[in-house]
């Protein structure tokens, strides 16, 4: 199944929207069940310096539930080109549903050691010159941001006050920043704990000018770490799916949401403001928890 980008629609978000404050949510997972929104935009300018240098295959890095894995494997296959996922850790039986799905779309794994695995360089080194296009973990880099920043021209967003995404590596964060008006207010969610060199990590993907939009990072919402999904949570995800027909992921949007209805009840946003919200997908992650966990698949 192809990507779908005449999928992507946004969504009024009544339960989001308090007092003369109005949110919308840019549906991005509609792209595809599978592959996460963002990371399609995010590896769109990879895939094409890799086609234009006539790289023969892409290789990236991840772990064994990684958005970013198996869109680059769909990705890579998409554009005829092979692939392989350096993954953390042990093999695993049975395998995660991603680096099924990953292995569905022909992608090669080869897994690896966590001390390896920090070691990003050295691997790399190991394929030099052999036609082997990488990119790196999460689709991090100036490329991925400019994909990114595709994500604003999908629809007119020129009259929200605020764009708000879920953040990893800030690659995302860094192309709204660059797309943005210079009157609209980024915010970004973390969803790491004390991540707090991610905001040096945006700016090392910005341009140095003048006029840019500015952003902020919140570091409050990530339950405990990356990928913690406590009850609290899945509750949340329950509720928002019954309010607004809205899925969401454990690791990412649902975040994102919580954030912003604590946000909203804590008066974080001047009256009037008009939110546009980001759902970058992800939904491929929630095939982890036990079935019957969420109403939603
Ligand atoms: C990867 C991902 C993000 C984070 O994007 P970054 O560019 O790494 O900050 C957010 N949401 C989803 C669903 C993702 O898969």
């Amino acid at each position: 199944m192809y990507a779908k980008l005449q999928n992507i629609k946004v969504q009024p978000l009544p339960h989001f929207s308090v007092g003369d404050t109005q949110t919308d949510i840019l549906r991005l997972d509609l792209v595809h069940p599978v592959v996460s929104g963002n990371k399609w935009y995010k590896l769109k300018y990879y895939l094409a310096e890799a086609l234009a240098g006539n790289y023969h295959s892409l290789a990236s890095f991840g772990g064994a539930y990684s958005n970013h894995i198996v869109a680059t494997a769909f990705a890579a296959r998409e554009a005829g080109l092979a692939s392989t996922g350096y993954i953390r850790g042990e093999e695993t039986s049975p395998l995660s549903p991603t680096l099924g799905n990953a292995m569905e779309y022909g992608m090669k794994l080869e897994y690896v050691s966590r001390e390896t695995f920090r070691n990003t360089e050295a691997i790399m080194a190991t394929t030099a010159n052999n036609g082997i296009y990488w990119v790196r973990e999460g689709g991090f880099g100036t490329l991925g941001a400019k994909g990114a920043s595709d994500i604003l021209s999908v629809t007119d967003t020129s009259s929200y006050s605020h764009i708000i995404c879920a953040v990893g590596t800030g690659t995302m964060l860094a192309g709204l920043v660059q797309a943005a008006l210079p009157h609209q207010q980024l915010v970004g969610i973390s969803v790491l704990k004390n991540h707090f060199g991610l905001e040096q990590e945006v700016r090392s993907l910005l341009p140095q000018k003048e006029g840019l939009a500015s952003f902020t990072i919140e570091q409050d919402f990530h339950f405990g770490g990356y990928a913690k999904h406590p009850q609290n949570l899945i509750r949340f995800m329950q509720e928002t799916w019954v309010q607004e027909r809205l899925p969401t992921d454990i690791v990412y949007t649902s975040k994102l949401l919580f954030a912003v209805k604590h946000l909203l009840a804590h008066q974080y946003f001047p009256a009037g403001s008009r939110l546009l919200l980001i759902h970058s997908g992800g939904l491929q992650g929630n095939a982890s928890l036990p079935s019957g966990t969420l109403p939603f698949s």
